[in-house]
């Protein structure tokens, strides 16, 4: 398609998206939609695993197309496309899942956290970094913009290629994560990491309410000088050199330093929100569109993989 580095990632519909997610990964799908060819999916499939109802996943999905549209990926220049738009990776996953152990998908971070909380583990859950290896695999992609979270997962597409390709040939190129440090990890409002599932976030595209809510719902330790669950949030969208300053002048005044970081976020939130409201309309086609190009692209590699693994394969 062109000579650029190919980028994929992609993001779970299964829950609104927060600032955690913005810059611990979906902020480099923006800032680098111009250096790379760009490949975003919704992770519809991966999000089957805790959603069980269709139409809330259907809400969902689309929901995560307008959030890509509001906080700046263009269409003309990022693929935007629904995961089960493309079933070629399903079935990448298929193949995937008779080279791949049980021992190696025991030692993921994800299952082993899921085990030790003693929750009830469907197979998907189970098999979710194959299913995640195929996504990127099939496209051949260079890098993978991620979040500290899923850095074991990147690694494993990587042992996955070369086992494939140990056992095959050379098919798949060993795709490298793209993880930013400063951002990594983005801690919640209890100073955890920012999660889904921890009933600590800001929602990226929060109403002004849910800004002040949540931020003044930050917990504070009254024996800090600075508030260092308020500063770390703060220094996502501020200098640190601007903050020191801030924060010395304003020393102990914790409310006073929140009511600052509120208008802050709400200046920075507002105007993806309104992107979003304007673009909303454009999902459906820029989806459709997506999807359509996908399956073309991802066609020729499929092929090349049945072949190898001995499947006969009928245009
Ligand atoms: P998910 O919604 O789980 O698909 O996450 C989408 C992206 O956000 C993934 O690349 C995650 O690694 C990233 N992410 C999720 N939570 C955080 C966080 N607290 N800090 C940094 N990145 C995160």
């Amino acid at each position: 398609m062109s000579d650029k580095k190919i980028l994929v990632s992609g993001v779970k519909p299964t829950g609104r998206p927060h600032i955690g997610n913005y810059f611990g990964a979906m902020k480099q799908f923006v800032d680098l939609q111009d250096s790379y060819e760009s490949r975003i999916f919704v992770a519809n499939l991966h999000a089957l695993t805790s959603i069980q109802n269709a139409s809330e996943l259907k809400e969902m999905s689309q929901g995560v197309v307008e959030d890509y549209l509001g906080i700046g990926l263009d269409p003309s220049k990022t693929t935007l496309y629904l995961q089960s738009d493309v079933p070629h990776v399903a079935e990448l996953a298929w193949i995937f899942n008779c080279l791949v152990t049980m021992p190696t998908l025991m030692r993921a971070h994800a299952f082993k956290d899921a085990e030790a909380k003693n929750k009830e583990i469907n197979v998907g859950i189970f098999d979710y970094p194959i299913l995640m290896a195929a996504d990127i695999l099939v496209h051949d992609a260079d890098v993978v913009p991620v979040g500290k979270d899923q850095e074991q997962h990147i690694e494993m597409a990587r042992e996955i290629a070369r086992k494939f390709n140990g056992t095959y040939g050379e098919t798949f190129k060993e795709p490298k994560a793209l993880i930013i440090d400063s951002v990594a990890t983005v801690p919640g409002t209890d100073g955890q990491k920012m999660s889904k599932s921890y009933n600590n976030t800001i929602p990226l595209f929060a109403s002004d309410e849910e800004i002040e809510k949540a931020i003044m719902g930050i917990v504070t330790d009254s024996g800090q000088d600075i508030p260092k669950n308020v500063y770390e949030i703060h220094k996502l969208i501020r200098s640190e050199d601007d903050l020191q300053k801030l924060y010395r002048d304003k020393k102990g005044q914790y409310k006073e330093l929140k009511g600052i970081l509120i208008e802050d976020l709400k200046n920075f939130i507002q105007p993806m929100v309104k992107r979003r409201e304007e673009k909303s309309g454009e999902a459906q086609s820029v989806i459709t569109e997506g999807g359509k190009k996908m399956r073309e692209v991802v066609h020729n590699k499929m092929k090349e993989v049945r072949e190898k693994v001995g499947l006969i394969h009928h245009e």
